[in-house]
């Protein structure tokens, strides 16, 4: 049968009918009336001229097509599916994990996540057992200052399979709901409550037979099928959020650690401490000893559980039960998810603090540089020296530049910790570890604050390298004693935090790495679409068609592996030097972009200096341009050569730029760009210091 004709009209080009006053008239008339960004218009006039004006265009059109794209059919029901809760007569929504998964496998237009599952089932094949689910949450508010009744829990999933690469970027992980944080509160045992309801009725289902782990989930990939069983792996969060979700005592509580039977605040009256172990304590076989099991958080929650009732039956008072409580370091909740048989979740196993709340938010790194700023001021070294530093050093083009955190403006030696948002953190500790080996440690002074602070750099370096899957569990536990043993010979247990413990954990067993960046980036887009809604009505809905959306158009690039992003036809002049790069005068599918995906998802833009592996030699380059033939990404690249300094070391190699009027100017494939770099310029023209990133040394 003949294909039916396109509904679109292609719009005239305005280009030809109109005289330049008028055309500049029309474009900025685009923007007047109601707001869209400028790179909006730029998108949407693009798509327009590419696929041409839709018959319907009102609100009540893009609605009613959101909501039946969104509303799509399958085995498991539509992909977004009305949720209500118990004691409630408000329908709100989820995005049905088993729908989601089967729809983005079944058609090829979703072309990253099918490489993503296709390299998954290759590396774990489904014979070989059950997969592991792991599952994100937390909390986004937009006026964390004020009264904000759009603060949401959000709740993301993804399989462990899918590898720590792919687990890093946030197109992997998929939304399973968002709730506004009010009504989720009207829940007894609030997120754990939440948590139970979504496993039983979604990815654990034994009544209607949409079970992970008994029945799986029949997936197709490119007319091939599989069956995809799961477990529940792991659930990744920050402390407070763990804390909610296995109503565990938490930071605030005497006994802080869900894992540690025995272990206290250290901060506590000295009179309660007798018989326990302080949570300063890094004699790590005394800590092993005392860690609890999956069997015995059980027992302590079922105890519990028991003396609640006693409680209740006036058998003993409430001060009895509070003080157990106290002891056992557990609240009592009826609906908590851990004492649900049918589920048999394994606390202790699936427990996994996220790596980046540990170390950069509110973390270690901030508590030290605040120390170390105020020794290093002792000592005759200001935070301004710092900034000078920091200020003459260039930062990729995608990454926002952090050199103004040791400004005065954002120095206060008032504070507990030193402030600046994680990924300032991650991209300025290893320019500050130079600082301190360049400029502080020939001074010999702060001796010991330095060497901390340099163990920390090791442990930020290691987790770094957890996404090339280069650093096993017991490197970082080594790494992170390390750091916390020179921790507190450099400021004895002043400012030791829970997190400073906590941190001991990050490496228990064989469990993954894994930090909440991606999660980050997904909450902006969360922000954007919950935000711009103007009522309550039917919020979580709207909410979670549009991230459905948004999901399944990501999903349409294959961002896992080196790309062009945003790629356009090149202008003639430029044509025949890429025709030419690749030996294909009549190559006529030439396009080009400034920017492109490398290694893992990181972006490198013409103008970066980026780290590169050309026959097996590690490269520094300046990138030119990169342009695709035939679906290959190849970029040009300016070569520099080594020309190692005095202070050079495995941390920071000088190079110096090769004149671009030689014939150094080279077209490589895009997929030997590994990393960009960040950089100091020399004081010699064309010369520079790179910092060199962990997994290169
Ligand atoms: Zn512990």
């Amino acid at each position: 049968m003949a294909p039916k004709p396109s509904k679109a009209k292609v719009a005239p080009p305005l280009k030809a009918k109109l005289d330049i006053g008028t055309r500049q008239s029309t474009l900025v008339r685009f923007s007047r009336g109601s707001y869209a960004s400028h790179r909006a218009i730029e998108r949407l006039l693009r798509q327009v001229r590419e696929e041409g004006i839709p018959d319907a265009s009102s609100r009540a059109s893009q609605w009613r097509a959101r909501a039946a794209i969104a509303g799509q059919v399958g085995p498991f029901g539509p992909l977004v599916q009305d949720l209500v809760l118990p004691h409630s007569d408000i329908t709100y929504a989820v995005q049905h994990p088993m729908a989601m998964l089967h729809f983005c496998c079944g058609d090829e237009k979703y072309v990253g996540f099918v490489c993503l599952m296709r390299y998954a089932l290759r590396n774990h094949p489904p014979a070989d057992g059950p997969w592991h689910l792991v599952m994100y949450a937390d909390e986004i508010g937009h006026n964390p200052l004020g009264h904000d009744n759009r603060k949401c829990e959000c709740i993301y999933w993804s399989f462990l399979e899918f590898g720590p690469a792919a687990l890093q970027t946030e197109d992997a992980w998929f939304i399973v709901c968002v709730i506004r944080t009010k009504q989720i509160e009207k829940l007894s045992g609030f997120m754990s409550h939440m948590f139970k309801l979504l496993l039983k009725r979604y990815f654990f289902n034994s009544q209607n037979g949409h079970h992970f782990k008994n029945s799986g989930v029949r997936i197709v990939i490119e007319g091939k099928s599989f069956f995809i069983f799961a477990e529940f792996g792991a659930i990744v969060a920050d402390e407070k959020a763990l804390k909610e979700v296995f109503c565990c005592k938490g930071a605030s509580g005497f006994k802080f650690c869900p894992i540690c039977y025995e272990l206290c605040d250290h901060k506590a009256d000295p009179a309660y401490q007798i018989g326990y172990i302080p949570g300063t304590c890094l004699d790590l076989r005394k800590l092993k000893r005392q860690y609890n099991t999956n069997e015995s958080i059980r027992h302590l929650l079922v105890d519990l559980r028991d003396m609640h009732a006693r409680w209740q039956r006036a058998e003993i008072t409430k001060d009895q039960f509070e003080k157990t409580e106290k002891h056992y370091g557990w609240n009592h909740e009826p609906e908590n998810l851990l004492l649900d048989e049918e589920l048999d979740v394994k606390a202790r196993d699936v427990l996994m603090h996220d790596w980046i709340h540990i170390y950069v938010v509110n973390g270690l790194f901030n508590v030290e540089v605040q120390f170390l700023l105020l020794f290093l001021k002792a000592a005759g070294i200001l935070p301004r020296m710092i900034y000078d530093f920091c200020s003459q050093w260039i930062w990729p083009k995608h990454m926002h530049p952090p050199r103004d955190v040791f400004s005065d403006a954002r120095v206060s030696f008032d504070n507990d910790h030193f402030k600046c948002d994680a990924n300032e953190a991650l991209h300025i500790y290893a320019v500050l570890a130079v600082f301190l080996t360049v400029v502080v440690v020939p001074k010999k002074i702060c001796i010991l604050q330095v060497q901390s602070f340099l163990k920390l750099a090791d442990v930020l370096d290691l987790l770094s390298m957890v996404k090339h899957g280069l650093v096993d569990a017991e490197a970082v536990k080594l790494g992170g004693l390390a750091h916390l043993r020179a921790y507190q010979a450099a400021y004895s247990v002043v400012s030791w935090i829970p997190k400073h413990h906590l941190s001991i954990h990050l490496s228990d067993a064989d469990k993954r790495l894994i930090g909440c960046l991606p999660h980050e980036r997904r909450h902006k887009l969360v922000k954007r679409w919950s935000k711009d809604r103007y009522t309550l009505q039917s919020f979580e809905k709207g909410v979670m068609e549009e991230l459905t959306l948004e999901h399944l158009y990501a999903l349409e690039t294959d961002w896992l592996s080196p790309g062009l992003v945003e790629p356009r036809a090149p202008e003639p002049n430029i044509l025949t030097a890429f025709q030419d790069a690749i030996g294909d005068p009549l190559a006529d599918d030439i396009k080009c972009s400034m920017t492109a995906r490398v290694c893992h998802g990181s972006l490198v833009s013409a103008g970066d200096l980026a780290w590169a592996m050309i026959e097996n030699h590690r490269c520094l380059v300046d990138v030119v341009y990169h342009f695709e033939s035939g679906g290959e990404p190849y970029t040009y690249v300016n070569m520099w050569e080594s020309v190692p300094g005095p202070s050079d070391n495995a941390q920071a190699a000088t190079f110096r730029e090769i004149s671009r009027e030689t014939d150094h100017l080279k077209c490589v494939r895009t997929e030997c760009i590994v990393a960009s770099a960040i950089f100091l310029p020399g004081a010699r023209p064309n010369v520079a210091t790179a910092l060199v990133p962990p997994f290169l040394r």
